[in-house]
């Protein structure tokens, strides 16, 4: 009885290896990225290739996974709101037991034991740790984004001198806002 599909993308077939301990296959392949892979605030874009290059080596009780997965992201920072555009490497090494071998007496970590399933090993959870653990858990689009101005919204990066002689009068920082969206098209970059 196994869930596991041996033509999903993120399902790798350790038969090959017979079970022989020392033995070991090169997987490099491109998947396209499951949904929600990553953090609500920066993710792998669904459907976008991750490229992931393993080495899968049978040891007495499983498969050894080790490799790199590498995808781009989007997200956007948590202080000022730009987009992110950036990528990620993430490194997994994990083992995975299999499924007929009989667990240690009493270790009582069996919860947090990886196992095969018919010899199929589902590497999706393992890339989703691994991805989650290397995001930053507060996206920034530079170390230290000055964020947004707390009386007008202006995004301070891109406006270090921004100032207020005297609060904005609330009744006005919409028509404040309106007139700084028409000057935007007139700035000169220099
Ligand atoms: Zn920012
Ligand atoms: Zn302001």
């Amino acid at each position: 009885m196994t869930s596991l599909d041996p033509r999903a993308p993120l399902v790798l077939d350790t038969r090959e290896l017979g079970r022989r301990p020392g033995s070991q296959r090169e997987v490099t392949r491109q998947v396209e990225a499951p949904p929600e892979l990553g953090i609500e605030v920066l993710h792998v874009p669904e459907g976008s290739p991750v490229e992931i290059d393993l080495r899968l080596e049978a040891v007495m009780e499983g498969v050894l996974v080790t490799g790199t997965a590498t995808a781009a992201l989007e997200g956007e920072c948590v202080r000022c709101l730009e987009a992110i555009d950036d990528d990620v490497e993430v490194t997994f090494q994990e083992l995975y037991l299999y499924d007929d071998h009989a667990p240690a007496d009493g270790d009582g970590q069996e919860d947090e034991v990886n196992r095969l399933e018919d010899d199929l090993l589902d590497l999706e959870p393992l890339l989703r740790d691994a991805v989650v653990l290397a995001l930053p858990f507060q996206p920034l689009c530079e170390d230290d984004c000055p964020g947004l101005c707390t009386e007008c919204g202006a995004r301070l990066a891109d406006d270090p001198d921004h100032a207020h002689e005297a609060p904005i009068d609330p009744r006005w920082a919409g028509l404040a806002a309106l007139t700084q969206d028409q000057h935007e098209p007139e700035q000169q970059q220099d």
